[in-house]
Parts: C-alpha cells; sequence; structure tokens
C-alpha cells in the first residue's frame, strides 16, 4: 500500500497562532496573567483550595444552584481559601455579573 491515507498537512506557525487564538488559548493564558495580577488574593485563595482539593479536605459537589455535575469552586471570600461554593460555568458568570450590577 502505498500510504496514500498519510498526507496530513502541517499547519505552519502562522496558521497555527490563528487556530490557537481562534480557540481562546492565547487570549484566555494572557486574560488569566492579567487577572492574576490584579487579584493576587484571588489566586492564592485558589491555589490554596486547589491544593485541600487534592488532599481531599475539599470534596467536589455539583453546582449549588443548577445542579450541574460541571461546577468549579467559587470564593465568597478569599481570606477564607478554604470556604468555597461549587458552581458551574454559567451559574458562577452570573453571580460575579451579579454582584457587579449590585
Ligand atoms: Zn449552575
Ligand atoms: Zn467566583
Amino acid at each position: 500500500m502505498g500510504g496514500g491515507d498519510r498526507i496530513i498537512k502541517r499547519p505552519t506557525a502562522k496558521e497555527y497562532q490563528r487556530l490557537k487564538r481562534k480557540n481562546g488559548l492565547v487570549d484566555k493564558t494572557q486574560e488569566f496573567k492579567e487577572w492574576r495580577e490584579a487579584n493576587p488574593e484571588a489566586y492564592k485563595a485558589q491555589q490554596l483550595a486547589n491544593y485541600a482539593e487534592k488532599k481531599g479536605e475539599i470534596k467536589k459537589q455539583p453546582c449549588e444552584i443548577c445542579k450541574s455535575e460541571i461546577a468549579y469552586k467559587h470564593h465568597p471570600d478569599y481570606s477564607k481559601p478554604l470556604e468555597v461554593v461549587w458552581l458551574c460555568p454559567s451559574c458562577h458568570k452570573k453571580l460575579h455579573l451579579g454582584i457587579l450590577i449590585k
């Protein structure tokens, strides 16, 4: 067999960057870096919470609002890093937007 099915076009560096941007990878990394620098308290709280979760001190739970299985840790108070609320991305966003509007 001639291996005719092995023609895989490799993306050029430029195409690769565009692909990354399209998938939001470039912007997310940059966004996260900016967020981390602007919110050192929040970042620290997240790091501590992630560590506690690894040690089993915090147990993963479904979203507290809609019970979605995909939930992430939200900190109502960054000075209490181990007090977390589990929220799915959409409820989390709504909550933060709600706080911002208030
Ligand atoms: Zn939810
Ligand atoms: Zn949050």
